[in-house]
């Protein structure tokens, strides 16, 4: 029987996808070979590719003059490319909102004056601060954010209107809400939390940007490199490629991220709408900055949160325990959770709170 896998990364991937995957698997569009035996000079693994892009361009509405490409290294990677490949002036802006943006930014003072220029760890990143108030700079290559914190389990409704180009790393929301993709210079986002498996990072980045990294930046992580070869500069993660388009295909039949964006927001009200009628579980987010992705909770002692998620995993529901910095409960509700498997969540957490309240 499969789990509901509430984990953060990598994480559940749509049903249909893993047994359409499953079906080709020993022989790939008719080439007598497995995608992860062929070539990725392969016409069949090239035209993975364009579909792959086509269909995130069509789903995010990319705008032509940005590039898409399919990295390697993960998010963290991305931490140092940022930099590499947009401080010219030697000096950017960091909004920091939880470990992952954190430790962009400490990257990013390795190859310049990167400036923390607002943080929300003063209240253990339960919020984002006020973006129509942060001191940003002037002068400033670029301003960098992380949209939705997988950890915290937060999430900015409004982002900052600057005059730098803004930088997301949208790793853990990327695709499970509408964004308007101009308002960024570049989005990046690791694929193991909302669109494949771990191996492929997609990179989105305004072309007129990155036409000059600088000088110390290694090839691989030039992403006007990676544009002029459409991806396929060198051997690129190609399962993971193949995987991410029938995430894709699979999204486009569901209705887009519109509908996504719907179905997301009517899950995480379910859940959140049930822990704040309970005296039991406890979400310390600010409600406004909450992320319908990563719903971090808690019950009245670390002694029953090791027994919920123990009991839990015991009832089918696996991967609930909270991250190593903040303990506790996390139910990652990405968009291949179905609403049945938050709904038997719930059921478990009644439950829960009946036998030990
Ligand atoms: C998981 C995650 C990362 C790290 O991704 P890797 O692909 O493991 O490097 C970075 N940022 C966010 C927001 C994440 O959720």
């Amino acid at each position: 029987m499969r789990a509901y896998n509430f984990s953060a990364g990598p994480s559940t991937l749509p049903l249909s996808v893993l047994e359409e995957a499953q079906r080709e698997f020993p022989d790939f569009a008719g080439t007598g070979m497995s995608v992860t035996e062929i070539s990725h000079r392969n016409k069949a693994f090239e035209a993975i590719v364009l579909e792959g892009e086509a269909l995130l361009r069509e789903l995010m509405h990319i705008p032509d003059d940005y590039a898409v490409l399919f990295v390697q290294g993960g998010a963290s990677t991305q931490f140092a490319a940022v930099p590499l490949n947009l401080m010219h002036k030697g000096k950017a802006d960091y909004i920091v909102t939880g470990n992952f943006s954190k430790k962009a930014w400490q990257e990013g003072k390795i190859y310049g004056d990167a400036a923390c220029v607002a943080s929300s760890e003063d209240k253990t990143y339960t919020y984002i601060p006020d973006v129509s108030a942060i001191p940003f700079r002037e002068d400033t290559d670029y301003v960098h954010i992380c949209s939705n914190n997988t950890i915290f389990g937060t999430r900015y409704i409004e982002f900052p209107d600057v005059k730098a180009p803004l930088v997301a790393d949208m790793s853990s929301e990327i695709l499970s809400r509408e964004v308007d993709v101009s308002k960024f210079a570049v989005i990046y986002a690791g694929a193991q939390k909302n669109l494949a498996p771990a191996g492929v990072t997609i990179v989105i980045a305004k072309r007129d940007l990155i036409g000059n990294p600088l000088p110390m930046c290694p090839t691989m992580l030039k992403w006007k490199v990676q544009d002029e070869n459409k991806s396929l500069y060198n051997t690129p993660p190609c399962f993971s490629i193949y995987m991410a388009t029938l995430v894709l295909r699979h999204l486009k039949k569901l209705g887009g991220v519109k509908e996504m964006s719907a179905i997301n927001e009517y899950k995480a009200g379910l859940l959140y709408d049930f822990i704040d009628s309970s005296s039991f579980y406890t979400n310390s987010v600010e409600k406004k900055y909450r992320s319908i992705m990563n719903v971090p909770f808690v019950t009245p002692s670390p002694e029953l949160d090791a027994q919920f998620v123990k009991e839990a995993a015991a009832n089918g529901l696996v991967s609930l325990k909270g991250h190593r910095l903040v303990g506790g409960m996390r139910a990652s509700i990405y968009n291949a959770m179905p609403v049945d498997g938050v709904k038997a969540l719930i059921e478990f957490m009644k439950k829960f709170e009946r036998e030990n309240a």
